[in-house]
């Protein structure tokens, strides 16, 4: 594992009213790391995510990415970030080529090269002049991923992305992400079931009720800790 910090969350804590929402969060993601970020429905997953994109500010804590406080730097470090927040908006009767063509004229900077480059990343290489609508929805979720990949982003953060992905769907983004994290990219990924994640990530940490409970190997947990499956797995 790398020793460089790519993401430093330190103590982090967001209140709303009496409720906090995130409560004293502490965690280092490393280069490579493909990072589970793990907890049952509401437990602050999403409101973590939406603090290192400042869409939501901290009540206190602080948040490093790339050696830069978010805080004071967030305009030059967020361009090195990609992101699945939520279900992508894609354009359904555009082909999934004119939809990166679409986003990167929004983004500019982005060389003509870059669209066989992220469709092959993502697996869609042959499908890329077929209408949206006629992709399943993990190949909707993989073209979401190639327009985070567009700018060749040192970290990419994704919400939910396994959510609703059947098992061939999950093995491809398996892969996909192992891709990534040997090319040097940093993954941070949210989820509520320790079954998505456990078979795409190398580390997790589980939260609960804001806090963290423990940070640790995917290996370790799914061999000693099998209580933390059986909590969250239940609805
Ligand atoms: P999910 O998987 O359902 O998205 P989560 O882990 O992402 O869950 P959050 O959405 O971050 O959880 O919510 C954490 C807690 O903060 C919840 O109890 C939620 O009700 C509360 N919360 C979130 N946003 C607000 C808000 N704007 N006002 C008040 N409470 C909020």
């Amino acid at each position: 594992r790398s020793d460089e910090v790519v993401l430093s969350i330190q103590h982090l804590t967001k209140q709303y009213g009496q409720r906090l929402a995130v409560n004293d969060l502490s965690l280092d993601v490393h280069r490579g790391d493909i990072f589970g970020f793990l907890g049952p429905n509401g437990a602050g997953k999403t409101t973590t995510i939406r603090m290192i994109f400042g869409l939501i500010t901290p009540t206190s804590g602080k948040i490093e990415m790339l050696g830069q406080d978010l805080a004071h730097h967030r305009s030059h470090v967020l361009p090195r970030v990609g992101a699945l927040i939520e279900t992508p908006a894609l354009y359904l009767y555009m082909s999934g080529i004119d939809n990166l063509r679409a986003v990167a004229a929004t983004l500019g900077g982005v060389p003509k090269e870059r669209y066989q480059t992220v469709l092959e990343l993502v697996g869609l290489t042959g499908r890329e002049k077929d209408r949206v609508r006629t992709y399943s929805l993990g190949m909707k979720q993989r073209l979401g991923l190639a327009i985070a990949l567009l700018q060749d982003p040192e970290v990419l953060i994704l919400d939910e992305p396994a959510n609703g992905l059947d098992p061939a769907g999950i093995v491809e983004m398996r892969d996909l992400m192992h891709r990534l994290s040997e090319a040097g990219k940093t993954v941070l990924i949210s989820s509520h079931l320790l079954s998505e994640v456990q078979q795409i990530c190398s580390r997790v940490a589980i939260i609960n009720r804001g806090k963290l409970v423990t940070e640790t190997t995917v290996s370790d947990l799914t061999r000693g800790q099998g209580e933390f499956e059986i909590r969250l797995e239940q609805p």
